[in-house]
């Protein structure tokens, strides 16, 4: 997959007119990089900003760069909990000779500097996500500051008013427009704000062990049943030194492996900066029983962390075992593009006598896309939703 294959979509705001696609990218992609939420903000914001202003503006959730790339002008920030999200701004800042330090790239778990006169949000899928943002920008906002919540109407919920209101103040709500709608809050200062409920902890089934979830986190209050019947089903035996848990989400999965392989290496991956700072803190949770236990042993259980789109970090024939449990949305949208590529790296990734196990809904069929990549694959466990499947070269 490169950059040449793909065909980019113009977009004519009042910024301007720009190059823009989706990453990761692919050949015969239907969706563009931006939805009307986008344009009726980029709009809105034609006759109110003029280039040359001051304004201190606060993207939040820019899924694709667009925002980031037309509202460059004003060095914008981008806060986002996802890696892939920026890599895509980034991508489409170049895409249109854009230099990338116009914007300011800050992920959704550090903290923000300074104060802002407009903040621009995307709506994300998960609402736990919006109410940990909005908590976290408190310091960074006034009664002056315009605050701006876009989405398509189908993904604006009542609980997004409700959300904006707790954390904000009163809301007003624009005129839908292909669909697409903006929610106006007014900060009000004397308002008591909730501190953030965000991360939550609990309890691993079966077990003594405490996981942690950040907002934004897979399944972030209970185990998820396909992660259940996965652990039901991990590897009984493995001389695997170098085990990835790729697209972690809170670590549950690597932390059972560490458990059952504990001379083992544990490499968490994901693209969500949250899920990773879960991952760390489930992991020295673990650890820390495991030391009160009297159970842990110099070299054991190690494990190292990775922010990163599937396995870009890694080196070639570097892993034993990869197991996954793939994504199949990209941000509102399904997407097979993912674990697609997520196959692709393992392939690359594993050395000849390495295994990838992958979870995944019946329907989704993943044996079949295997299958493409891999010699051998054989099904070790399957039940009425769910298929697991051992993929080697
Ligand atoms: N392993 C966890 C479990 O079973 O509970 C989470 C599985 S969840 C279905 C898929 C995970 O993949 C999410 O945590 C998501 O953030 C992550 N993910 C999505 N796209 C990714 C990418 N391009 N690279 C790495 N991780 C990704």
């Amino acid at each position: 997959m490169t950059d040449t294959q793909t065909t980019f979509t113009q977009l004519t705001v009042p910024q301007g007119s720009f190059d823009l696609l989706r990453y990761p990218f692919r050949t015969d992609e239907k969706l563009r990089a931006w939805d009307a939420a986008d344009e009726y903000l980029l709009e809105f914001l034609g006759a109110k900003l003029d280039a040359i202003s001051s304004s201190k503006i606060l993207i939040m959730n820019d899924g694709f760069g667009t925002l980031s790339v037309a509202l460059n002008a004003f060095t914008p920030v981008n806060f986002s909990d996802s890696l892939v999200s920026q890599i895509s701004a980034r991508k489409n800042l170049a895409a249109n000779g854009i230099d990338d330090k116009q914007v300011t790239f800050l992920e959704s778990t550090a903290a923000l500097a300074g104060e802002f006169d407009f903040v621009l949000i995307k709506v994300p899928k998960t609402l736990a996500l919006l109410e940990d943002q909005l908590s976290r920008i408190q310091a960074n906002i006034t009664e002056k500051t315009q605050i701006i919540a876009a989405g398509m109407v189908k993904n604006l919920p009542k609980k997004v008013w409700k959300i904006l209101e707790k954390y904000l103040g009163p809301t007003t709500t624009s005129l839908a427009k292909k669909k697409a709608r903006m929610i106006f809050a007014t900060v009000d200062k004397q308002q008591k704000v909730p501190p953030c409920p965000y991360p939550v902890l609990y309890q691993l089934e079966n077990t003594e062990y405490q996981i942690c979830n950040h907002a934004n986190v897979f399944s972030r209050d209970s185990l998820d049943i396909g992660t259940r019947f996965l652990l039901e089903n991990l590897p009984e035996t493995s001389a695997a030194k170098d085990i990835v848990d790729l697209g972690c989400g809170n670590g549950v999965v690597g932390l059972l492996l560490s458990e059952r392989f504990p001379e083992a290496k544990i490499h968490f991956v994901d693209e969500s900066f949250m899920a990773i700072d879960s991952a760390k803190e489930t992991f020295k949770l673990y650890l820390g029983q495991k030391e009160a236990g009297k159970l842990l042993f110099e070299g054991q259980h190690q494990a190292t962390y990775h922010v990163s789109d599937a396995l870009d970090d890694f080196d070639k024939d570097s892993a034993d075992l990869i197991v996954c449990n793939p994504p199949f949305h990209q941000q509102h949208a399904t997407a097979d593009k993912v674990a697609m590529n997520m196959f692709y790296q393992s392939r690359k990734v594993l050395k000849t006598s390495g295994e990838l196990w992958v979870i995944g809904n019946r329907h989704l069929n993943y044996k079949h896309q295997l299958k493409k990549l891999f010699g051998n694959v054989t099904v070790v466990a399957a039940n009425t939703k769910f298929v697991i499947c051992k993929a080697s070269i």
